[in-house]
């Protein structure tokens, strides 16, 4: 999203004091709310100070807390992931860390306590209006462990990241293996709790995404089989005379597993569904980007229609014994009929970065020609970062960069390609991060000095 060139009216620190930056913040609290201004176009001099005593911003000026809040796009505290989608811009890896809760409710309560001292809250996005506790994970894997070993969910981190920040929180899952009885639990568990308006308010979306970006699908049609050709029955003489599998067997029995384990997902999450809370991402491929036969949406097609079937089955088996989501053929019909709906809706918009860009290289032979066809965005990234670079100007840049927060309070600018450090960080506690993103960071630091623009 475009969003209108905003100018702080900064000049150099004052150090004001929290006691007169406490009297200007009070003096202008009933005036910035009526006028709904944000933090970064207030007098940051006259609120220097203001921030004392807050162990999060401890040694950062009101510039840099103003810029770090301002088009917050994550503050990652949870990394790793296992399903190893083809299309993940952030390149996630299984690789697991969390930092403790504790330091995410910290910086959840400063945050807080600086909104109340200032009268506005000091996040606030000129994008879409969510904040993240995660950049490369999936939403199941979204909890975090206090120093006594208590689980803080989904739910919790995201009712506070509302609360604190008065953005909501996103939920998103690509799935997960539906032989793993604990996903299985955590999802089931989160589609009773999601059900609930008093948790679900916290969430600016809650979505599963379905794609021909999984690495079952790709591998088992780059193997040879054809998705046209499915049938979710084992042929009984198949059964009764098994076979060493051929590497099509093995192919089809791979797809096979990949439909069984997305109907499972449809499944799980129908409640939500049937509660009109669920949202349901398509994304492929436009048919214009060449070598990529599979994942066009075009051909996803047909796999969403065996996706589909399987699901109907999956519901007509319940209805005829535990009945643990479909009651009676209403409820089926309701809930195929609002799938069907859903599915319908897809988008070929994708971003090229991240394992995109490697898998688009594997699939022309190393070769990155003809990428920028995926995306428009890519080659903006480039020509912004060349003239940051140039400039050391931030008001050089046609584009207001995202903020991620890393559990080390490392602030970086984001823009669905580039990483870029800062020279701000937050008092988080936390270790300092060896590789703080599995996609490269920019060997560029921008100082706070080149901060012309919030
Ligand atoms: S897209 Fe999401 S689910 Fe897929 S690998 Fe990346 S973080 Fe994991």
């Amino acid at each position: 999203m475009k969003a209108a060139l905003c100018y702080c009216q900064y000049s150099a620190p004052s150090f004001f004091g929290y006691k007169e930056a406490k009297t200007y913040a009070n003096r202008t609290r009933l005036f910035n709310k009526f006028i709904n201004r944000k933090l970064y176009n207030c007098n940051l001099n006259k609120l220097e100070g203001i921030q004392e005593g807050l162990k999060t911003f401890e040694g950062l000026s009101m510039k840099q807390i103003a810029f770090a809040l301002t088009d917050l796009h994550s503050i990652n505290m949870i990394r790793g992931c296992i399903n190893h989608c083809l299309h993940c811009y952030a390149n996630a890896q299984p690789f697991f860390s969390r930092a403790p809760f504790e330091s995410f409710k910290q910086i959840m309560d400063d945050i807080l306590a600086l909104k109340k001292r200032i009268g506005i809250n000091p996040v606030s996005h000129r994008g879409d209006k969510y904040v993240d506790c995660y950049f490369d994970a999936d939403g199941l894997n979204m909890h975090l462990f206090d120093k006594e070993g208590k689980k803080h969910d989904a739910v919790e981190l995201g009712t506070l990241i509302h609360k604190s920040t008065g953005m909501k929180a996103v939920f998103d899952t690509n799935g997960w293996d539906r032989n793993d009885r604990e996903k299985q639990k955590i999802a089931e568990d989160y589609v009773k709790k999601l059900l609930k308006n008093k948790n679900s308010k916290h969430f600016y979306q809650i979505n599963i995404s379905l794609n021909p970006f999984n690495p079952n699908y790709v591998k088992a049609l780059k193997d040879g089989y054809n998705p046209e050709t499915y049938s979710p029955f084992i042929p009984i003489d198949e059964v009764m005379n098994p076979k060493e599998p051929t590497p099509l067997k093995k192919a089809e029995e791979r797809y096979r597993e990949y439909v069984k384990n997305e109907a499972n997902i449809l499944f799980t999450f129908t409640p939500l569904l049937l509660k009109g809370k669920l949202g349901a991402i398509i994304r492929g491929l436009d048919k214009k980007i060449p070598k990529m036969e599979g994942c066009y949406l075009e051909d996803y097609t047909t796999t969403l229609s065996n996706i589909l079937g399987n699901l109907e089955w999956l519901y007509r088996a319940d209805l005829i014994g535990e009945q643990k989501v479909i009651k009676n053929e209403k409820m089926l019909k309701k809930a195929m009929r609002l799938y069907l709906k859903r599915l319908n809706k897809n988008s070929d918009f994708l971003f090229s970065s991240g394992r995109m860009e490697k898998f688009y290289k594997v699939k022309h032979n190393g070769s990155l020609k003809g990428i920028e066809k995926i995306d428009n965005l890519r080659k903006r990234s480039k020509r912004n970062f060349a003239k940051l670079m140039m400039t050391k100007k931030l008001s050089s840049v046609d584009l207001m960069y995202l903020k991620m927060i890393n559990s080390d309070g490392k602030v970086f600018l984001y823009d669905n390609y580039a990483v870029i450090p800062t020279d701000i960080q937050l008092n988080t506690g936390n270790k300092p991060l060896q590789k703080p993103f599995w996609i490269k960071v920019k060997d560029f630091v921008l100082k706070t000095d080149m901060i012309d623009r919030i």
